[in-house]
């Protein structure tokens, strides 16, 4: 199978997929569409911008399509017949905006809540009945408790981008979230990379379920263009602004360990005249979304983050990935570098290697991409 022509989606689906030219599904569509779209539940791994939304999307809105066609529509209030789980406000308004093509078409309501804004909105959010709720597991429960949402009539649960998730403590949040859920429901989890927490989730919830590697899990992708660069403690400020002098197009984004060496590093390049702003955790969320969004525009180029704006988020242009501080761990650096080199665009890593971090960089051999191993 290539085409997405290929799968047994709605017309409506059809054309919007037509409309946005989408013609080949990625690795991750092409295998867990058709088993979601059979009923059963998946694990889906897959490399981060492998286009995991839409691998879960597609058969979601088919289901809520189907059910709606043959009659059975929803009329109660706040009780979705699906929920997407996500672990932040950014990814939720991200999946959001993938499902609004196609929700045009197929006219199914999709609502979203999510933490970060106030429960005034969240409520309002929630109001009238729809079929589809994209939420982040706190702002959910509380929903739930106040007897706003119920989740009894859902027949599709996802969680995606679980790894994340569940750093950010939400593994019994998730669990239980799916225990209000109907027994019999459908259910997706979709991650870029198999944790010890991600693993223990699936051993609790997704025992029955299908798991779907693609090959490229785990590994950087082809078109991703690898730097090291060798720097000693206290260096690091004079390679970058060597590195920064280097000619690019579109954003970079520039990675460092802590919240501290974060601001501090903002406050370096601030100094120096760069367009740039942070994104990383305890910080307002307002600003965060507006730096975010600026970053996205093009208005600044460059974004300074921690691990936190590592996960999950899509921003086109993204050209260049400076890993400022390697992280500790062969995850982090996967989710850090997942962010250029998206969807078949080219981009360029640029690793500051102290003696510290070798045995990380030797390890990257071994998420190369198979074609360039040698
Ligand atoms: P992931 O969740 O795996 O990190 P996303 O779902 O955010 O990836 O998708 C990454 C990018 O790839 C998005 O910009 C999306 O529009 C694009 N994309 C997804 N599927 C396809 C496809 N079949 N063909 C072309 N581009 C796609
Ligand atoms: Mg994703």
């Amino acid at each position: 199978m290539s085409q997405f022509t290929d799968f047994a989606l709605l017309p409506s689906l059809q054309a919007t997929l037509r409309e946005k030219s989408y013609v080949k599904p990625t690795e991750i569509q092409e295998r867990a569409i058709p088993a979601l779209l059979e009923g059963r539940s998946i694990v889906g791994v897959a490399e981060t911008g492998s286009g995991k939304t839409l691998s879960y999307a597609l058969p979601v809105l088919h289901l809520l399509r189907s059910l709606e066609n043959s009659g059975d529509k929803v009329t109660e209030n706040g009780r979705p017949r699906a929920a997407v789980l996500v672990p932040t406000r950014e990814l939720g308004e991200q999946v959001t905006k993938v499902f609004k093509p196609f929700t045009h078409t197929t006219r199914v309501r999709v609502r979203s809540v999510l933490g970060g804004t106030t429960m005034e909105i969240a409520k309002r959010g929630v109001a009238g009945p729809f079929e589809l709720l994209v939420a982040t597991p706190g702002r959910l429960l509380q929903l739930i408790e106040q007897k706003l949402v119920t989740l009894n009539d859902v027949r599709f649960l996802v969680l995606d981008e679980a790894d994340q998730m569940l750093d950010q403590g939400f593994l019994t949040d998730a669990i239980r979230l799916a225990t209000f859920c109907p027994r019999n429901r459908q259910m997706a989890l979709f991650s870029a990379t198999v944790s010890a927490k991600v693993q223990e989730l699936m051993n609790q919830l997704f025992e029955d379920a299908e798991v779907i590697r693609s090959k490229g899990s785990q590994r950087t992708v082809q078109t991703l263009q690898t730097q090291n660069r060798k720097v000693t403690d206290g260096k690091r400020a004079p390679l970058l602004e060597k590195v920064l002098s280097e000619p690019v197009s579109g954003g970079t984004l520039v990675f460092t360990n802590t919240r501290e060496q974060c601001d501090k590093l903002f406050a370096e390049m601030k100094a120096k005249g760069c367009k740039c702003a942070i994104y990383r955790g305890e910080m307002d969320k307002n600003e965060r979304r507006r730096n975010l969004r600026d970053f996205r525009e093009g208005v600044l180029e460059y974004l300074i983050s921690t691990d936190l704006g590592g996960r999950g988020l899509d921003v086109e242009h993204v050209s260049r990935v400076i890993n400022y501080h390697l992280p500790k761990g062969m995850d982090n650096y996967l989710h850090r570098v997942g962010r250029t080199a998206r969807a078949g665009r080219h981009g360029v890593v640029i690793n500051f290697v102290t003696e510290r971090d070798q045995d990380l960089i030797d390890r990257l051999d071994s998420v190369a991409p198979p074609a360039k191993k040698r």
